[in-house]
């Protein structure tokens, strides 16, 4: 987790929340030490509070108890925090003086499936999902997320005589349904608590260990679902010209439309992308496919 929680708060601390006279004594070595010691410090607390969300996952919606965890953690560093927001969604607001308002976010749910990795922190948890009772796991690393967050919180205002302005802290509901952003933009995110000037969000993937990429703008891609009915026609199979077969007509079009996506020529993204190690980032087509 220590990889996660370094740049989220480096990248809100020193990107968005210091203001220009503040910006300009900017004394960033000793702002990274303070980074630095108040992240060590926090660890075991942090990590606890990872093993603990990781062995207790709730699926999109039902994420009452993990909600709670964190309202109860960004009220002790001193958050305002208003609860079920688009449902099971949290936001968290810390006012320091004039400044920018800077959006921090994470994710709540886990997916429906079993952990089999043997940590002794591994979850057992079943709940209902679609109407049956499924193993829950925080597969998707929403576990790390939620530790970073608090840990990016706990930092930011133990350093908040060197910046100004207001943090909001957003955790989402049902990410991997991928509703749960809407569900809070509908429940007045953005008319109920402050307009963000900026937002900050970090996801685990598959890079190098060791290495961090950001990205300005949209990061990974989307997944929708959605059913086609192949309307087929049938008949004698000595004659099969006779007949319409619609398992050839949706193999078709799987292949057809995918080629269509795979040979669009699409916009490199305008935006900047590094890493730590200076790697170039992969063009956005090149992300991965699944959600969150
Ligand atoms: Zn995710």
């Amino acid at each position: 987790m220590t990889r996660f929680v370094r740049p989220l708060l480096a990248s809100v601390a020193l990107c968005g929340l210091l203001s220009p006279p503040a910006h300009a004594e900017l004394d960033v070595a000793r702002l990274k030490q303070t980074i630095e010691a108040s992240f060590e410090s926090e660890y075991p607390k942090l990590d606890a509070l990872y093993k603990d969300i990781h062995a207790h996952p709730e699926v999109a919606y039902q994420e009452v108890k993990t909600a709670a965890k964190l309202a109860a953690e960004m009220r002790a560093i001193g958050f305002e925090v208003t609860e079920h927001v688009g449902k099971t969604g949290l936001v968290a607001i810390y006012r320091n003086g004039d400044g920018p308002t800077i959006m921090v976010r994470t994710e709540l749910d886990a997916l429906p499936m079993e952990e089999k990795t043997g940590l002794p922190y591994a979850s057992r948890d079943k709940q209902i999902w679609q109407g049956r009772e499924t193993f829950v796991a925080h597969s998707c690393g929403h576990d790390i997320h939620m530790a970073s967050w608090v840990g990016t919180a706990k930092t930011l205002v133990g350093i908040k005589d060197q910046w100004h302005g207001t943090l909001m802290f957003i955790a989402q509901p049902a990410e991997e349904e991928v509703t749960g952003a809407k569900a809070m933009i509908d429940d007045g995110l953005f008319t109920r608590f402050p307009k963000p000037d900026a937002g900050f969000a970090l996801h685990d993937g598959s890079g190098a260990y060791g290495s961090v990429t950001y990205r300005v703008g949209v990061g990974s891609s989307n997944v929708d679902g959605l059913f086609i009915r192949f309307v087929g026609r049938g008949g004698h199979g000595a004659i099969p010209q006779a007949t319409i077969d619609p398992v050839m007509m949706a193999s078709r079009f799987v292949v057809d439309v995918q080629s269509v996506i795979s040979r669009k020529r699409t916009r490199p993204n305008s935006a900047s992308s590094l890493s730590a190690r200076s790697t170039p980032a992969p063009p956005a087509t090149s992300f991965p496919t699944r959600p969150g």
